[in-house]
């Protein structure tokens, strides 16, 4: 596929991945340096695509000065494996464990969601058909992040370019954006055709507690409409403008599924994964972790809202009404 202009010296460039998600878009950026945005998966039939689509713009690998992710997943990330000695890293300090495969996070990212399943009372079977961080890893990039980026910082030679926190998909999840043009580079956090999901993660450190994602991911959301987007450049899909709308779209879509989550609460109290497994009939059993996510980002949400309350009974999470329904006490987010 040829790389198409995304704007002015924006080049997007399109690489295949092993992942239901499809392919992945990473983006040429050339100002005062050239910059690569995210780094596709670590296969060589990304490798290749990626060596061909430079070629079409009259580049090579040699001629990237730098890298900027804008999340940890390996759909984004692979390919830094791929780059030769010190090609400096722009990336959110949450994106450094997962690069460098940091053992103490990999053994807190087990422990936590070997924990987890069994609070959402997942039977041992299922959890055990779930990928592992291992699996997962396979291909992402071994790296280290040379240089920490966070809202309100410009990476080197990215002068015209802001960035944005927008943890929710991801907790190491940012945004570029240009003023002048509105251009928003965008990852995984607003795609046109697909609504990305909130993942679960684990505490990014040993005594926090875990990020409720759904919820961040809807306060991103909610800061793009805070800015001017003429077009969205996205980690998947075509470039597409009309951000607002769809934004609007989006989180109206998320309050209908609080409400569906919610109706699954009557009499009985109930863990995560009943409702998981009721509501995603065909997807729990392919693809549990996002299930779950779902759920749990919902869940979270009518917690904080004061709709429905959580007990423990043989260390499983069940989940009730509560007789306020509808009081509207998330402080956050109604
Ligand atoms: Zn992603």
């Amino acid at each position: 596929m040829q790389p198409i202009k995304a704007g002015d010296g924006v080049w997007q460039i399109t690489l295949p991945t092993p992942f239901a998600i499809g392919p992945v878009n990473v983006y040429i950026i050339q100002s005062e340096k050239i910059t690569l945005i995210d780094a596709g998966p670590k296969t060589e039939e990304a490798h290749q695509a990626f060596v061909s689509g430079l070629e079409a713009i009259h580049l090579t690998p040699e001629s990237i000065d730098q890298i900027v992710l804008t999340h940890h997943h390996p759909d984004h990330t692979g390919l830094v494996d791929y780059f030769a000695g010190d090609i400096p890293i722009f990336a959110h300090p949450h994106c450094e464990p997962w690069l460098a495969h940091e053992p103490a996070f990999i053994k807190r990212y087990n422990d936590y969601f070997r924990d987890l399943s069994v609070q959402m009372g997942v039977p041992a079977k299922a959890s055990d058909q779930d990928p592992s961080i291992e699996d997962y890893l396979a291909y992402s990039s071994r790296a280290s992040v040379d240089h920490f980026i966070q809202e309100g910082d410009r990476a080197t030679g990215l002068a015209d370019w802001e960035v944005l926190d927008v943890p929710g998909h991801a907790s190491s999840h940012i945004a570029l954006y240009r003023p002048y043009d509105k251009l928003l580079i965008g990852g995984d956090l607003l795609l046109e055709k697909v609504s990305s999901n909130a993942i679960l993660e684990p505490p990014f450190h040993d005594n926090d507690l875990a990020p409720r994602t759904l919820l961040q991911y809807r306060h991103s959301l909610r800061k793009c409409l805070d800015i001017e987007v003429d077009k969205v450049l996205p980690g998947h899909g075509n470039i597409f403008s009309g951000a607002h709308g769809l934004i609007l779209e989006r989180l109206k879509q998320q309050v209908k599924r609080r409400h569906d989550v919610l109706s699954y609460f009557q009499a009985e109290a109930l863990p995560v994964f009943t409702i998981a497994k009721e509501m995603f009939s065909k997807a729990y059993q392919s693809q549990l972790d996002l299930v779950l996510s779902e759920i749990q980002g919902h869940i979270d949400w009518l917690v904080l809202r004061g709709d429905i309350q959580a007990s423990i009974k043989d260390g499983v999470v069940y989940y009730e009404r509560t007789d306020h329904l509808g009081d509207g006490l998330c402080p956050i987010d109604v």
